[in-house]
């Protein structure tokens, strides 16, 4: 609550007496939150490979002799895997700006949900992905979601780079969908670490993550399932987690299904 004064004046331009306003800024409050936040994920998170990119480039400088092929590759392919990660966390910062404005535009159609899972999984990174072992039951004959492709690849990309990430053994994730009335709902079960009961209701948060008391496991901002959300919801559809400690989770988004056209779709 902010408090203001102001005094009253009377016919004679005398002043009577003071008025007071109460006002309500939670809402300003929660964005200059969200705006100081940023900042300091900003200035956290980009030191790391900012720090790591100048160290590499001073010992490029450094060597006066020919480069061994070897380690200007080693080098190079450094700093490209940092620039990614700054990459990353530019878009990320990005899209939660915009989620938070309410201005992320979805550029809707109907879509194939076989084909945003396919994709998602086929655009994984090999060098990330080539340990795990990713099986989907998703059905080609499902019916269309009505949804921004893009997006929703991206809402997939983020669950599945999760259940790689957040496992310590070989990951074995399952993907399965099923569809009713409204929805397609979509699942993404891996046998990760898990989550525990107490975080659970807050991973949808941003900048939350579980503190597992060990390292965290890197490339993690806090906004990937908070950006999840974002999506899901521009979409009026709906994400949830279940998940067992050192078993694994679920999670499972609902997605809208596409209406037109009695339901059937014919790509022109
Ligand atoms: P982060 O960038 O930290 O991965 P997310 O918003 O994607 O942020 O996830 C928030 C937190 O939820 C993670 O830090 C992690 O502790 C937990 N989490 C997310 N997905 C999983 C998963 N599949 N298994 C276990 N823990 C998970």
């Amino acid at each position: 609550i902010m408090l203001s004064a102001f005094p009253v004046t009377g016919d004679e331009h005398h002043t009577i007496g003071k008025g007071l306003v109460w006002r309500d800024i939670t809402k300003e409050y929660e964005v200059d939150k969200l705006k100081s936040d940023l900042i300091s994920m900003v200035s956290h998170e980009f030191k790391t490979p900012i720090t790591s990119i100048k160290g590499s480039v001073e010992t490029i400088l450094r060597v006066d002799a020919e480069w061994d092929e070897e380690f200007k590759r080693e080098m190079l392919t450094g700093i490209h895997e940092d620039i990614d990660r700054i990459q990353e966390l530019v878009n990320d910062w990005l899209d939660i700006s915009r989620i938070d404005a309410k201005a992320i535009s979805l550029d809707r159609e109907p879509v194939r949900p076989s084909t945003v899972v396919d994709n998602a999984i086929r655009k994984l990174p090999k060098h990330f992905a080539s340990g795990a072992k990713i099986e989907s039951t998703v059905a080609e004959s499902l019916p269309f979601i009505y949804g921004d492709r893009v997006r929703l690849g991206q809402v997939l990309s983020n669950l599945l780079t999760n259940a790689i990430r957040y496992n310590e053994r070989s990951p074995h994730i399952k993907i399965s969908a099923t569809s009713d009335d409204k929805y397609i709902h979509i699942s993404v079960a891996d046998n990760g670490i898990g989550i525990n009961e107490t975080h659970l209701g807050k991973v949808f948060d941003r900048f939350y993550c579980v503190d597992t008391g060990r390292e965290r496991p890197s490339g993690g901002t806090g906004l990937g399932l908070a950006i999840c959300k974002g999506i899901i919801d521009a979409h009026s559809g709906s994400i949830s987690v279940e998940s067992c400690e050192g078993t694994g989770s679920i999670f499972t988004v609902s997605i809208p299904k596409y209406r037109g056209n009695g339901g059937k779709y014919e790509k022109k």
